[in-house]
This record gives C-alpha cells, sequence and structure tokens, in this order.
C-alpha cells in the first residue's frame, strides 16, 4: 500500500500499521542509554537528563548503570588506550539490539588528544558507531539530535534482510573484539 492510500485512511480516522512499525516505534521510544562518562562531554550528556533540555520527551531518560540493561552507548569524553579495554567489554555485555554514540571530537577522532600516546583516534576503531557527534563539546540540543538520528535508524529497520537488526543477523559476528 503506497504512503498517499495509508494517509488517506488516516485521514478518515482508520490506522494502518504492521508488526514491524509497532516493533520499531516501541523501540525506538524507549532507549535506554547506559550510564557512564569518560570526560568533560559527559557534562553535557548529564545535562540533557536534566529539566532544561528533558531527555525525557524521547524516552530515553533511564539511564542504566548495568550494560545488561541499556542499547544505547554513549561514548562522551576521551577514550584513554588504558579505558578502552573498559569500553569494549562493557559494549559486549550489553545486549542486543544496542547502538553506539561517539559524542564529540575525542570519541571521533581522539579531539585535542590525538597527537598524544595515550588516546585512541576513534572509538569506531573497536566498537561499531551509528552515530557521530562533532564539537568540542556538543551542546545538548546536538546530543539530543544524535538520539533522534538513532531513533530514525531504528524505525527503518526491518525484522528480516539486510536491514534486520544485528541480533536477528546470522551474517554478522554478535561480538566486536
Ligand atoms: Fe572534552 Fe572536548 Fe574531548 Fe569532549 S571533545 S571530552 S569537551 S576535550
Amino acid at each position: 500500500m503506497s504512503h498517499e492510500e495509508r494517509e488517506s485512511f488516516r485521514q478518515q480516522g482508520i490506522l494502518l500499521t504492521s508488526f514491524n512499525e509497532i516493533y520499531n516505534w516501541g523501540r525506538a521510544n524507549s532507549i535506554w542509554p547506559l550510564q557512564f562518562g569518560l570526560a568533560c562531554c559527559a557534562i553535557e550528556m548529564i545535562a540533557v537528563a536534566a529539566a532544561r533540555f528533558d531527555i525525557a520527551r524521547f524516552g530515553a531518560e533511564i539511564f542504566r548503570a548495568s550494560p545488561r540493561q541499556a542499547d544505547l552507548m554513549i561514548v562522551s569524553g576521551t577514550v584513554t588506550k588504558k579505558m578502552a579495554p573498559q569500553v569494549v567489554r562493557i559494549w559486549n555485555q550489553m545486549g542486543e539490539p544496542k547502538y553506539c554514540i561517539a559524542m564529540g571530537a575525542c570519541s571521533i577522532s581522539g579531539g585535542p588528544f590525538k597527537q598524544g600516546y595515550n588516546v585512541l583516534k576513534g572509538v569506531d576503531r573497536y566498537i561499531p558507531v551509528d552515530v557521530y557527534i562533532p564539537g568540542c563539546p556538543p551542546r545538548p540540543e546536538a546530543l539530543l539530535n544524535g538520539l533522534m538520528e538513532v531513533q530514525k535508524k531504528i524505525k527503518a529497520e526491518r525484522l528480516t534482510g539486510p536491514d534486520a537488526p544485528r541480533h536477528l543477523r546470522k551474517d554478522l559476528p554478535c561480538e566486536w573484539p
């Protein structure tokens, strides 16, 4: 059924949907971020949970302290080589489906410390990143925009085929190194 036909049904008060849409609508509006921060970007991440920016409007206010209960990792800050194994380990402990936001220049490329010997040149060398948010630090609005991009990505996923979430794909490894 075309988008126009569905829209005409909606205008008549008839709501048509599919299991795929309902499933993704629920997932996209109940993202639970992992409660951890690495450096100054984390302060901006904390700000989105407060009243002024109010991440609860997007259903993502439940920051979980356990990776078993979280489905979004926000890498908010400098990833040092000493901390990298812990970040990867926590990522591997999160259940599928899971998503990752690289928040700020440090997590994307090492930022102002990229010439240093002790900082990763991008967390995406170790875990898969879904959304990149540039800035040093990015403002809370930018993080909310990144969250909306994750929501868009979830809503576009299909339960089968190449667009299926990672946990439903048999052709992808379930864990990264
Ligand atoms: Fe701090 Fe800038 Fe690095 Fe964010 S990107 S952790 S604000 S130095």
